[in-house]
């Protein structure tokens, strides 16, 4: 199966829409941040550039509590996080806002 979107010119309509893991939202693309297993190791890609196989998360750190715990990201990816790894992706998760602070 392979539907490579070239990059291309050509000038959509069309926004490429992505599911966050945790929520199940369908967002835009750009207004989720992409992770990517990159060689067995899960890596934050917030420019969608590097080669694997992706998953979306909201940039709101509910999504990320709920999309590390478990194996959600895991069973998305297709890998086994190690501690390490994990605790990273945790890390960065700390990092972003609640989702109820955006609001008024
Ligand atoms: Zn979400």
């Amino acid at each position: 199966m392979k539907s490579e979107a070239s990059p291309q010119t050509a000038p959509r309509r069309h926004v490429p829409q992505r599911t966050c893991i945790a929520c199940r939202e369908t967002k835009a693309k750009r207004e989720l941040v992409r992770l990517v297993n990159h060689q067995g190791e899960v890596l934050v890609d917030p420019r969608g550039k590097l080669a694997g196989r992706g998953a979306y998360l909201c940039p709101y750190r509910e999504c990320w509590e709920t999309g590390l715990k478990g194996n959600r990201l895991e069973h998305a990816l297709r890998t086994k996080l190690t501690l390490e790894n994990r605790q990273m992706l945790v890390e960065y998760g700390r990092n972003l806002p609640y989702r109820g602070d955006t609001k008024g």
